[in-house]
C-alpha cells in the first residue's frame, strides 16, 4: 500500500481564440474540468496500475470538493484521510488555452494551504503502515515534513517529488528523502547548475545526493530520467512516441515509481518501467484522463 501527502485541485480549461485583455470579457470556443493536484494525480496513478492508495489531504465543503471525493472512490482511493474543511473552497486552476497554445493559469490553492501537521498526524498509522509515502510541494511544508519523520521513523521509503520548485526545499528535507524526484526545471532550480542533458543531470543529482538524499531521479523529459544513487548511475531512455499533450506527465511518472518500488522492485527498475507507463500518458490528451489502467499494458511493463 501506498500513502499519498498532496494536493486535491479542480483544473478549469477555457479554450479561447485568445487570452483576454483586462476587463475583457470573451467567449470561449469550449469549456472542460478535468481533476489534478499533483497529490491527487500520482494517487490515482498508482491507484490504477493496482495499488491500495491512501491520500491524505483537504478539500472544501463545495461542489468541487464532494466531485474530488467521488472521483477518489471512484478510483479505489482511500478517502479516510481526505478531509473537507469548512469555509474554505477547494483548490482550483483557472486556465485558458488559446488557438496558438499559449495559457494563462490562476492557481487557487484553497483547502491545501490549511492541510496541516494534525492532519498528518492523524493519518500516522496510515504512514506507518505503508510500503511507500509520496510527497510533493502544493501542500504547507510543515505537514510534508511531519509525514516524511513519520515514515523515516517507521523505516518506510520517502518519494519526494520538489515540485512546484518555488523557494526550492527546506534543507531538512533533503535527508528525509529515499528518492528526490525533481523533473530537469527543478533539479536546475535547486542546484544552480544547468539540467538538460543525461549528463548534467548526473552533476546535479550528485550534488542533490551531497544534500542528503538518498537517490535521485531527474525526469527529463522526451530524454526519459536518469537515475542517481552513490553505487550507481543510469540513463534510461524514453521510448519514442508521438507527444499529444505532456500535461500530468511527472504525476504519471512518480505514481508509476512509488507503485512499482512499493511492489518491492528496485529504483532502477521502477524507473524504468514508470519511464514506460509515462510516455503511455504523453500521447493522450488531458492529465489523469491520460494515465492508463494495468489491463491496458503489456506484460513487459508490468510482469
Ligand atoms: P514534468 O511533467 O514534471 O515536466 P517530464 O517532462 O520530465 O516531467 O516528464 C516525466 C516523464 O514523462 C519523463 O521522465 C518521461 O519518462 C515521460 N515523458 C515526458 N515527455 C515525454 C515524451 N515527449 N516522450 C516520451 N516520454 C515522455
Amino acid at each position: 500500500n501506498i500513502c499519498v501527502v498532496g494536493s486535491v485541485n479542480l483544473d478549469l480549461n477555457s479554450y479561447t481564440d485568445r487570452l483576454p485583455a483586462a476587463g475583457e470579457t470573451i467567449h470561449a470556443r469550449r469549456f472542460t474540468t478535468g481533476h489534478g493536484g499533483k497529490g491527487a494525480n500520482q494517487a490515482v496513478m498508482a491507484a490504477r496500475l493496482g495499488g491500495a492508495v491512501a491520500l491524505v489531504a483537504r478539500v472544501g465543503q463545495d461542489l468541487f470538493g464532494r466531485d474530488a471525493l467521488d472521483h477518489f472512490r471512484a478510483e479505489g482511493i482511500s478517502t479516510t484521510h481526505v478531509t473537507p474543511t469548512e469555509g474554505a473552497s477547494t483548490g482550483t486552476a483557472v486556465i485558458t488555452v488559446d488557438a496558438t497554445g499559449r495559457n494563462t493559469i490562476v492557481v487557487s490553492a484553497g483547502a491545501n494551504g490549511l492541510l496541516s501537521v494534525a492532519d498528518v498526524e492523524a493519518a500516522r498509522s496510515t504512514i506507518e503502515s505503508a510500503r511507500v509515502l509520496v510527497c510533493q510541494q502544493e501542500v504547507p511544508s510543515e505537514a510534508n515534513r511531519t509525514a516524511m519523520r513519520i515514515a523515516e521513523q517507521a523505516g518506510v521509503p520517502v518519494v519526494f517529488n520538489p515540485a512546484p520548485v518555488g523557494a526550492g526545499v527546506p534543507a531538512e528535507a533533503y535527508p528525509l528523502a529515499s528518492v528526490l524526484c525533481p523533473n530537469e526545471h527543478e533539479a536546475a532550480l535547486l542546484t544552480g547548475l544547468p539540467v538538460r542533458t543525461p549528463d548534467e543531470a548526473r552533476t546535479a543529482g550528485m550534488e542533490l545526493l551531497g544534500r542528503g538524499a538518498r537517490t535521485v531521479v531527474v525526469t527529463l523529459g522526451a530524454q526519459g530520467c536518469l537515475v542517481v544513487t552513490r553505487e550507481r548511475v543510469e540513463a534510461i531512455p524514453a521510448p519514442d512516441v508521438e507527444a499529444v499533450d505532456t500535461t500530468g506527465a511527472g504525476d504519471a511518472f512518480i505514481g508509476s515509481l512509488a507503485f512499482f518500488l512499493a511492489r518491492g522492485e528496485d529504483v532502477f527498475s521502477a524507473a524504468r518501467r514508470a519511464t514506460q507507463v509515462a510516455a503511455i500518458s504523453v500521447q493522450r490528451p488531458g492529465t489523469q484522463t491520460s494515465f492508463p489502467r494495468v489491463a491496458e499494458l503489456s506484460a513487459s511493463i508490468v510482469d
